[in-house]
């Protein structure tokens, strides 16, 4: 599991609940993110979820860049037919308004300014691979939903970007800047995500897409109204396990490094 993507950071908010400030407010509410959280190491889950403890650092330096880029991204398909200049001088503001020097560095050896650059690279291809061909008509931008599922469970999600295509299929869109990107036909964010945009839409497919910003190349899979009735139960099955859990145990890995709480916790992998 890559450790760059900041949806994969262990008891840290991803990029869309970074953007939006939430999180904390919906602690009733399961997401993705959550779900996963659980999933990665049930006591990071623990720290966060039931016992709402601080994180020891507020960011991580590749959630930083993560969110500068989805900032920049939304902006652009607000104001459409922007310029590289544009898209790069947004970067730059964003990257420094936020504070880079309060994100964690976990790598060894790497320095802020390679992470900066490396978000910049990612909007340049996906500036000049996608953004002026792009014909699809935007719908939705970091649009969240809430559904209620078959066990009372309310979900939540953010989605990056929804739009129409020019063959009037929807297509919900993710962007990620991590090294690690899902596929799309057996990952669940996105699949999970289509149980709303579905219904809210009245299709009877919509099109799921990660964008793989590092190597300018989206990821594209179909959910079809069948697939629906399994994406629901699996998703209502991970939210039964998490709810009924009892116990917390750890799971160090090397995403200890990443996680939160690892200067609280006794069992890091990780050594600062
Ligand atoms: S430091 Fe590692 S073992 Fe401890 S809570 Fe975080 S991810 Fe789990």
């Amino acid at each position: 599991m890559g450790a760059t993507d900041s949806g994969h950071y262990v008891g840290m908010k991803n990029n869309a609940e970074q953007l939006r400030g939430a999180g904390e407010d919906h602690q009733e509410c399961f997401s993705f993110s959550r779900l996963g959280s659980f999933e990665k190491c049930p006591k990071a889950y623990e720290y966060r979820y039931i016992l709402e403890a601080e994180p020891d650092f507020e960011t991580t330096i590749e959630a930083y860049m993560g969110t500068c880029v989805h900032e920049v991204l939304e902006r652009a398909y607000r104001q459409p037919g922007a310029t590289w200049r544009q898209f790069s001088a947004w970067y730059e503001q964003a990257w420094a308004a936020g504070g880079p020097e309060k994100a964690r560095i976990v790598r060894r050896g790497t320095q802020a300014d390679e992470y900066r650059r490396t978000g910049s690279d990612c909007l340049k291809a996906y500036h000049r691979t996608f953004y002026g061909q792009d014909d699809g008509e935007t719908l939705g931008l970091e649009q969240e939903f809430f559904i209620t599922l078959s066990n009372g469970e309310r979900y939540r999600g953010f989605i990056d970007r929804i739009a129409r295509m020019p063959n009037g299929v929807v297509r919900l869109i993710d962007y990620k800047s991590g090294k690690r990107v899902p596929n799309p036909a057996t990952d669940m964010q996105l699949r999970s995500y289509a149980l709303f945009a579905l219904r809210e839409h009245r299709q009877d497919a919509v099109e799921i897409c990660y964008y793989d910003l590092r190597a300018a190349r989206a990821k594209l899979a179909t959910v079809h109204a069948d697939d629906l009735p399994e994406i629901e139960a699996i998703t209502v099955g991970n939210i039964n396990r998490v709810k009924d859990a009892t116990r917390f145990p750890a799971k160090p890995s090397i995403l200890c490094g990443w996680c939160g709480y690892n200067q609280q916790c006794d069992d890091s992998y990780w050594e600062a």
